[in-house]
Protein backbone atom coordinates (compact mmCIF):
# COMPACT_ATOMS: atom_id res chain seq x y z
CA UNK A 1 0.00 0.00 0.00
CA UNK A 2 2.98 2.41 0.53
CA UNK A 3 3.14 4.45 -2.88
CA UNK A 4 6.41 4.44 -4.87
CA UNK A 5 7.05 7.55 -4.66
CA UNK A 6 7.37 7.28 -1.03
CA UNK A 7 9.92 4.35 -1.05
CA UNK A 8 11.85 5.67 -3.90
CA UNK A 9 12.21 8.95 -1.57
CA UNK A 10 12.92 6.55 2.00
CA UNK A 11 15.34 4.69 -0.11
CA UNK A 12 17.07 7.89 -2.02
CA UNK A 13 16.86 10.37 1.20
CA UNK A 14 17.50 7.66 3.63
CA UNK A 15 16.26 10.30 6.59
CA UNK A 16 17.28 9.37 10.27
CA UNK A 17 14.84 8.77 13.12
CA UNK A 18 11.49 8.05 12.60
CA UNK A 19 9.20 10.23 9.80
CA UNK A 20 6.19 10.59 8.85
CA UNK A 21 6.42 10.62 4.32
CA UNK A 22 2.84 12.29 2.88
CA UNK A 23 2.48 11.40 -1.14
CA UNK A 24 0.50 14.56 -2.04
CA UNK A 25 -0.97 12.77 -5.15
CA UNK A 26 -2.61 10.40 -3.18
CA UNK A 27 -4.38 13.39 -1.37
CA UNK A 28 -5.22 14.88 -4.68
CA UNK A 29 -7.04 11.42 -5.81
CA UNK A 30 -8.75 11.28 -2.51
CA UNK A 31 -10.03 14.25 -3.11
CA UNK A 32 -11.18 14.07 -6.50
CA UNK A 33 -13.05 11.23 -5.67
CA UNK A 34 -14.69 12.57 -2.91
CA UNK A 35 -15.97 15.42 -4.85
CA UNK A 36 -17.01 12.98 -8.06
CA UNK A 37 -19.01 10.95 -4.67
CA UNK A 38 -20.33 13.71 -3.32
CA UNK A 39 -21.15 16.22 -6.66
CA UNK A 40 -23.39 18.79 -4.67
CA UNK A 41 -21.74 18.97 -1.53
CA UNK A 42 -19.41 21.37 -0.11
CA UNK A 43 -16.34 19.40 1.06
CA UNK A 44 -14.35 21.16 4.03
CA UNK A 45 -11.29 19.47 4.99
CA UNK A 46 -10.97 18.75 8.62
CA UNK A 47 -7.27 20.67 9.20
CA UNK A 48 -6.73 19.09 12.53
CA UNK A 49 -6.00 15.87 10.64
CA UNK A 50 -2.96 16.99 8.92
CA UNK A 51 -2.19 20.72 8.56
CA UNK A 52 1.17 20.58 6.67
CA UNK A 53 1.34 23.62 4.25
CA UNK A 54 1.46 21.73 1.17
CA UNK A 55 -1.65 19.55 1.68
CA UNK A 56 -3.39 23.00 2.69
CA UNK A 57 -2.54 24.49 -0.41
CA UNK A 58 -2.85 22.00 -2.92
CA UNK A 59 -6.74 21.85 -1.58
CA UNK A 60 -7.13 24.70 -1.63
CA UNK A 61 -6.01 25.20 -5.03
CA UNK A 62 -7.94 22.33 -5.90
CA UNK A 63 -11.00 24.28 -4.54
CA UNK A 64 -11.64 22.62 -1.56
CA UNK A 65 -12.86 24.71 1.64
CA UNK A 66 -11.74 24.18 5.78
CA UNK A 67 -12.62 23.01 9.07
CA UNK A 68 -10.74 24.85 11.68
CA UNK A 69 -10.67 24.60 15.19
CA UNK A 70 -8.79 27.41 16.47
CA UNK A 71 -6.76 31.23 15.34
CA UNK A 72 -3.42 29.42 13.65
CA UNK A 73 -5.79 26.71 11.64
CA UNK A 74 -7.72 29.17 10.49
CA UNK A 75 -4.36 31.20 9.77
CA UNK A 76 -3.06 28.29 8.13
CA UNK A 77 -5.74 28.20 5.99
CA UNK A 78 -5.80 31.71 4.45
CA UNK A 79 -1.72 31.14 4.21
CA UNK A 80 -2.83 28.39 2.20
CA UNK A 81 -4.97 30.84 -0.03
CA UNK A 82 -8.27 29.96 1.27
CA UNK A 83 -10.99 32.78 1.01
CA UNK A 84 -12.55 33.44 4.89
CA UNK A 85 -15.87 32.01 2.64
CA UNK A 86 -14.04 29.16 2.66
CA UNK A 87 -13.17 28.50 6.39
CA UNK A 88 -15.65 27.18 8.95
CA UNK A 89 -14.80 27.78 12.59
CA UNK A 90 -15.79 24.27 13.62
CA UNK A 91 -14.85 23.97 17.11
CA UNK A 92 -18.21 24.20 19.91
CA UNK A 93 -15.32 25.46 22.38
CA UNK A 94 -13.72 28.85 21.54
CA UNK A 95 -12.47 31.73 23.78
CA UNK A 96 -14.27 34.85 23.00
CA UNK A 97 -11.56 36.87 21.71
CA UNK A 98 -10.57 33.86 19.37
CA UNK A 99 -14.32 34.50 17.88
CA UNK A 100 -13.44 38.43 17.63
CA UNK A 101 -10.34 37.53 15.86
CA UNK A 102 -11.68 34.73 13.13
CA UNK A 103 -14.53 37.58 12.95
CA UNK A 104 -11.96 39.89 11.62
CA UNK A 105 -10.32 37.85 9.66
CA UNK A 106 -13.72 37.47 7.89
CA UNK A 107 -14.61 34.02 8.74
CA UNK A 108 -17.99 34.12 9.28
CA UNK A 109 -19.34 30.79 9.89
CA UNK A 110 -19.18 28.74 13.26
CA UNK A 111 -20.68 26.15 15.03
CA UNK A 112 -22.21 26.35 18.82
CA UNK A 113 -23.76 23.43 20.71
CA UNK A 114 -25.23 25.82 23.45
CA UNK A 115 -26.84 29.02 24.53
CA UNK A 116 -23.40 30.31 26.05
CA UNK A 117 -21.54 29.72 22.68
CA UNK A 118 -24.26 32.05 20.95
CA UNK A 119 -23.97 34.84 23.48
CA UNK A 120 -20.34 35.11 22.41
CA UNK A 121 -20.81 34.90 18.80
CA UNK A 122 -23.86 37.39 19.19
CA UNK A 123 -21.30 39.52 20.76
CA UNK A 124 -17.98 38.82 18.78
CA UNK A 125 -19.07 38.14 15.27
CA UNK A 126 -22.66 40.16 14.70
CA UNK A 127 -24.52 38.70 11.86
CA UNK A 128 -22.69 35.44 11.76
CA UNK A 129 -23.99 32.24 10.44
CA UNK A 130 -24.23 29.56 12.99
CA UNK A 131 -24.86 25.66 13.00
CA UNK A 132 -25.80 23.60 15.93
CA UNK A 133 -23.65 20.92 16.47
CA UNK A 134 -26.34 17.66 17.19
CA UNK A 135 -25.07 14.65 19.81
CA UNK A 136 -25.04 11.22 18.28
CA UNK A 137 -24.05 8.04 19.59
CA UNK A 138 -20.84 7.27 17.85
CA UNK A 139 -21.81 3.51 17.55
CA UNK A 140 -19.87 1.89 15.02
CA UNK A 141 -17.18 4.33 14.97
CA UNK A 142 -13.53 3.07 15.67
CA UNK A 143 -12.38 6.32 17.10
CA UNK A 144 -15.56 7.63 18.64
CA UNK A 145 -16.17 11.70 19.48
CA UNK A 146 -18.24 10.67 22.28
CA UNK A 147 -20.66 13.24 24.44
CA UNK A 148 -17.86 16.40 24.07
CA UNK A 149 -19.78 17.75 20.85
CA UNK A 150 -23.14 18.53 20.49
CA UNK A 151 -26.17 18.76 22.26
CA UNK A 152 -29.71 16.92 22.18
CA UNK A 153 -32.58 18.11 19.47
CA UNK A 154 -34.04 19.65 21.90
CA UNK A 155 -31.48 21.83 23.24
CA UNK A 156 -30.85 22.47 18.95
CA UNK A 157 -33.82 24.19 18.71
CA UNK A 158 -33.49 26.17 21.69
CA UNK A 159 -30.07 27.48 20.64
CA UNK A 160 -30.97 28.11 17.01
CA UNK A 161 -33.92 30.00 18.29
CA UNK A 162 -31.78 32.27 20.67
CA UNK A 163 -28.96 32.58 17.72
CA UNK A 164 -32.29 33.82 15.15
CA UNK A 165 -33.32 36.24 18.44
CA UNK A 166 -29.83 37.85 18.74
CA UNK A 167 -29.80 38.76 15.22
CA UNK A 168 -27.14 35.40 13.91
CA UNK A 169 -28.78 33.84 10.65
CA UNK A 170 -29.24 30.45 12.61
CA UNK A 171 -28.26 28.50 9.09
CA UNK A 172 -28.38 24.62 9.95
CA UNK A 173 -26.87 21.32 12.04
CA UNK A 174 -23.94 19.64 12.13
CA UNK A 175 -23.03 16.07 13.53
CA UNK A 176 -19.90 13.93 13.33
CA UNK A 177 -21.05 10.05 13.42
CA UNK A 178 -17.92 9.06 15.00
CA UNK A 179 -14.32 8.76 12.99
CA UNK A 180 -13.43 6.02 10.71
CA UNK A 181 -16.74 5.36 10.70
CA UNK A 182 -17.95 2.09 9.01
CA UNK A 183 -21.30 1.71 9.36
CA UNK A 184 -23.36 3.60 7.05
CA UNK A 185 -26.43 3.26 8.84
CA UNK A 186 -24.91 5.86 10.98
CA UNK A 187 -25.77 8.86 9.37
CA UNK A 188 -29.68 7.81 8.52
CA UNK A 189 -29.74 8.14 12.31
CA UNK A 190 -28.40 11.58 12.27
CA UNK A 191 -30.40 12.79 9.51
CA UNK A 192 -33.53 11.71 10.54
CA UNK A 193 -32.76 13.65 13.98
CA UNK A 194 -31.40 16.65 12.08
CA UNK A 195 -34.88 16.49 10.06
CA UNK A 196 -36.80 16.62 13.18
CA UNK A 197 -35.41 20.13 14.03
CA UNK A 198 -35.35 21.47 10.93
CA UNK A 199 -39.40 20.44 10.83
CA UNK A 200 -39.59 22.27 14.40
CA UNK A 201 -37.83 25.30 13.93
CA UNK A 202 -39.81 25.75 10.52
CA UNK A 203 -42.63 25.96 12.51
CA UNK A 204 -41.05 28.99 14.04
CA UNK A 205 -40.45 30.59 11.10
CA UNK A 206 -37.23 29.73 11.61
CA UNK A 207 -35.81 28.12 7.97
CA UNK A 208 -32.06 26.40 8.18
CA UNK A 209 -30.63 25.61 5.53
CA UNK A 210 -27.78 24.02 5.54
CA UNK A 211 -26.85 20.29 7.02
CA UNK A 212 -23.66 19.74 7.67
CA UNK A 213 -22.87 15.55 7.64
CA UNK A 214 -19.37 15.97 9.53
CA UNK A 215 -16.30 13.72 8.80
CA UNK A 216 -16.05 9.68 10.22
CA UNK A 217 -14.97 8.71 6.45
CA UNK A 218 -12.48 5.72 6.65
CA UNK A 219 -8.93 5.15 5.69
CA UNK A 220 -8.30 1.52 4.77
CA UNK A 221 -6.27 0.02 7.46
CA UNK A 222 -6.12 -3.95 8.28
CA UNK A 223 -9.70 -4.42 6.98
CA UNK A 224 -11.38 -3.50 3.87
CA UNK A 225 -13.71 -0.17 4.26
CA UNK A 226 -16.99 0.28 2.52
CA UNK A 227 -16.32 2.67 -1.01
CA UNK A 228 -16.53 6.35 -1.07
CA UNK A 229 -19.17 6.32 -3.20
CA UNK A 230 -21.16 3.50 -0.96
CA UNK A 231 -20.93 6.40 1.84
CA UNK A 232 -22.20 8.82 -0.64
CA UNK A 233 -24.88 6.93 -1.42
CA UNK A 234 -25.97 5.84 1.45
CA UNK A 235 -26.02 9.91 2.72
CA UNK A 236 -28.28 10.53 -0.46
CA UNK A 237 -30.45 8.02 0.61
CA UNK A 238 -30.78 8.96 4.09
CA UNK A 239 -31.35 12.18 3.18
CA UNK A 240 -34.22 11.56 0.78
CA UNK A 241 -35.92 9.27 3.34
CA UNK A 242 -35.72 12.05 5.46
CA UNK A 243 -36.36 15.30 3.88
CA UNK A 244 -37.88 14.27 0.86
CA UNK A 245 -37.49 16.87 -2.23
CA UNK A 246 -36.92 19.66 -0.18
CA UNK A 247 -33.61 18.70 0.44
CA UNK A 248 -30.82 21.38 2.46
CA UNK A 249 -27.53 22.58 1.27
CA UNK A 250 -24.66 20.06 2.36
CA UNK A 251 -21.18 19.85 3.53
CA UNK A 252 -18.78 16.89 4.92
CA UNK A 253 -15.70 17.39 6.66
CA UNK A 254 -13.17 14.85 6.21
CA UNK A 255 -10.01 14.16 7.56
CA UNK A 256 -9.01 11.00 7.65
CA UNK A 257 -10.73 10.35 4.73
CA UNK A 258 -8.73 12.81 2.96
CA UNK A 259 -5.28 12.18 4.18
CA UNK A 260 -4.83 8.88 6.12
CA UNK A 261 -3.48 6.52 3.49
CA UNK A 262 -1.82 9.20 1.94
CA UNK A 263 0.66 9.26 4.54
CA UNK A 264 3.54 6.17 6.08
CA UNK A 265 5.71 6.42 8.86
CA UNK A 266 9.15 5.10 8.98
CA UNK A 267 10.42 3.80 12.09
CA UNK A 268 13.21 1.34 13.58
CA UNK A 269 13.48 -1.82 15.46
CA UNK A 270 15.04 -0.69 18.86
CA UNK A 271 14.83 -4.25 20.57
CA UNK A 272 13.82 -6.96 20.73
CA UNK A 273 13.32 -9.22 24.02
CA UNK A 274 11.16 -11.40 25.90
CA UNK A 275 10.33 -10.77 29.95
CA UNK A 276 11.24 -14.53 31.13
CA UNK A 277 12.67 -17.79 29.26
CA UNK A 278 9.78 -19.09 28.70
CA UNK A 279 7.27 -15.85 27.58
CA UNK A 280 5.93 -16.85 24.62
CA UNK A 281 5.34 -13.28 23.50
CA UNK A 282 8.14 -10.67 21.85
CA UNK A 283 8.24 -7.22 23.04
CA UNK A 284 8.95 -5.46 19.77
CA UNK A 285 10.14 -1.86 20.77
CA UNK A 286 10.09 0.63 18.16
CA UNK A 287 11.51 4.59 17.70
CA UNK A 288 8.18 5.92 17.73
CA UNK A 289 5.20 5.26 20.32
CA UNK A 290 1.89 6.98 21.52
CA UNK A 291 4.03 10.24 22.23
CA UNK A 292 5.97 10.27 18.56
CA UNK A 293 2.18 10.57 16.68
CA UNK A 294 0.58 7.17 17.61
CA UNK A 295 -1.87 8.10 19.63
CA UNK A 296 -4.63 6.70 18.01
CA UNK A 297 -3.13 3.09 19.23
CA UNK A 298 -4.78 4.49 22.59
CA UNK A 299 -7.08 1.79 23.87
CA UNK A 300 -5.55 -0.09 20.64
CA UNK A 301 -8.44 1.58 18.67
CA UNK A 302 -6.66 2.21 15.23
CA UNK A 303 -4.73 -1.00 14.17
CA UNK A 304 -2.30 0.31 11.90
CA UNK A 305 -0.85 -2.03 8.83
CA UNK A 306 2.50 -2.61 9.30
CA UNK A 307 5.43 -4.03 6.81
CA UNK A 308 8.70 -5.15 7.08
CA UNK A 309 11.14 -5.99 4.89
CA UNK A 310 10.88 -10.00 6.30
CA UNK A 311 7.12 -10.04 5.39
CA UNK A 312 5.95 -13.37 3.45
CA UNK A 313 8.23 -15.51 6.44
CA UNK A 314 6.90 -17.01 9.66
CA UNK A 315 5.23 -14.47 11.86
CA UNK A 316 4.33 -14.99 15.49
CA UNK A 317 2.46 -12.64 18.16
CA UNK A 318 4.35 -9.13 19.35
CA UNK A 319 3.74 -6.82 21.96
CA UNK A 320 4.74 -3.03 20.40
CA UNK A 321 5.59 -0.41 22.45
CA UNK A 322 7.09 2.55 21.76
CA UNK A 323 10.90 3.95 22.80
CA UNK A 324 9.99 6.27 26.27
CA UNK A 325 10.02 5.68 29.83
CA UNK A 326 6.13 6.21 30.36
CA UNK A 327 4.77 2.31 30.43
CA UNK A 328 1.53 3.88 28.92
CA UNK A 329 3.63 3.59 25.51
CA UNK A 330 2.59 0.67 24.40
CA UNK A 331 1.02 0.50 21.20
CA UNK A 332 -0.53 -3.23 20.48
CA UNK A 333 -0.68 -5.51 23.83
CA UNK A 334 -4.30 -6.36 24.62
CA UNK A 335 -4.06 -7.83 20.93
CA UNK A 336 -0.51 -8.82 19.73
CA UNK A 337 0.65 -8.19 16.70
CA UNK A 338 1.71 -10.96 14.14
CA UNK A 339 5.68 -10.01 13.39
CA UNK A 340 8.04 -12.09 11.73
CA UNK A 341 10.33 -14.21 13.99
CA UNK A 342 13.54 -13.55 11.81
CA UNK A 343 12.93 -9.61 12.47
CA UNK A 344 15.95 -8.21 14.07
CA UNK A 345 17.29 -5.15 15.66
CA UNK A 346 17.33 -2.31 13.09
CA UNK A 347 15.15 -3.45 11.14
CA UNK A 348 13.30 -0.89 9.24
CA UNK A 349 9.48 -0.77 9.64
CA UNK A 350 6.74 1.01 7.75
CA UNK A 351 3.70 1.71 9.48
CA UNK A 352 0.86 2.35 6.74
CA UNK A 353 -2.32 4.35 6.87
CA UNK A 354 -1.01 7.15 9.34
CA UNK A 355 -1.22 9.99 6.98
CA UNK A 356 -4.03 11.57 9.41
CA UNK A 357 -3.89 12.13 13.13
CA UNK A 358 0.02 11.84 13.90
CA UNK A 359 2.33 14.36 13.18
CA UNK A 360 -0.31 16.63 14.82
CA UNK A 361 -0.10 14.54 17.73
CA UNK A 362 3.36 14.26 18.55
CA UNK A 363 4.13 15.69 21.66
CA UNK A 364 6.96 17.91 21.63
CA UNK A 365 9.84 16.52 23.01
CA UNK A 366 9.20 13.91 25.89
CA UNK A 367 12.35 11.73 27.34
CA UNK A 368 13.95 14.07 24.59
CA UNK A 369 12.49 12.54 21.33
CA UNK A 370 12.22 15.00 18.65
CA UNK A 371 8.13 15.83 17.28
CA UNK A 372 7.75 13.53 14.23
CA UNK A 373 8.66 15.25 11.13
CA UNK A 374 7.18 15.02 8.15
CA UNK A 375 8.58 14.91 4.74
CA UNK A 376 6.07 15.66 1.58
CA UNK A 377 6.35 13.95 -1.78
CA UNK A 378 4.01 14.11 -4.81
CA UNK A 379 4.65 16.15 -7.70
CA UNK A 380 3.78 19.27 -6.23
CA UNK A 381 5.71 18.41 -3.15
CA UNK A 382 9.34 17.96 -4.21
CA UNK A 383 10.46 16.09 -1.20
CA UNK A 384 10.01 19.20 0.63
CA UNK A 385 10.38 19.03 4.43
CA UNK A 386 6.64 20.35 5.90
CA UNK A 387 8.03 23.88 8.19
C1 LIG B 1 -12.13 15.91 13.58
C2 LIG B 1 -13.31 16.48 12.94
C3 LIG B 1 -13.63 16.10 11.63
C4 LIG B 1 -12.85 15.07 10.85
O1 LIG B 1 -13.22 13.79 11.21
P1 LIG B 1 -12.71 12.51 10.41
O2 LIG B 1 -13.40 11.39 11.05
O3 LIG B 1 -11.23 12.48 10.50
O4 LIG B 1 -13.14 12.69 8.99
C5 LIG B 1 -14.71 16.70 11.05
N1 LIG B 1 -15.46 17.61 11.70
C6 LIG B 1 -15.18 17.99 12.95
C7 LIG B 1 -16.03 19.01 13.61
C8 LIG B 1 -14.11 17.43 13.62
O5 LIG B 1 -13.84 17.81 14.87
Amino acid sequence: MTSKRILDFLATERPEGPCLVVDLDIVRRNYQRLTKAFPATGIYYAVKANPAPQILKLLASLGCSFDTASVPEIEMALAAGATPDRISYGNTIKKERDIARAHTLGVSLFAVDCTEEVEKIARQAPGARVFCRVLTDGKGAEWPLSRKFGCDTEMAITVLEQAHGLGLDACGLSFHVGSQQCDLKAWDTAVGDARKVFAALGEKNINLSLLNLGGGFPARYLKDVPSTLAYAEAIQNALTRHFGNRLPATIIEPGRGMVGNAGVIKTEVVLIARKSDDDKTRWVYLDIGKFGGLAETMDEAIRYPIRTPRDGTATAPCVIAGPTCDSADVLYEKTPYPLPLSLEIGDALLIEATGAYTSTYASVAFNGFAPLPTYIVGREGNAARAA
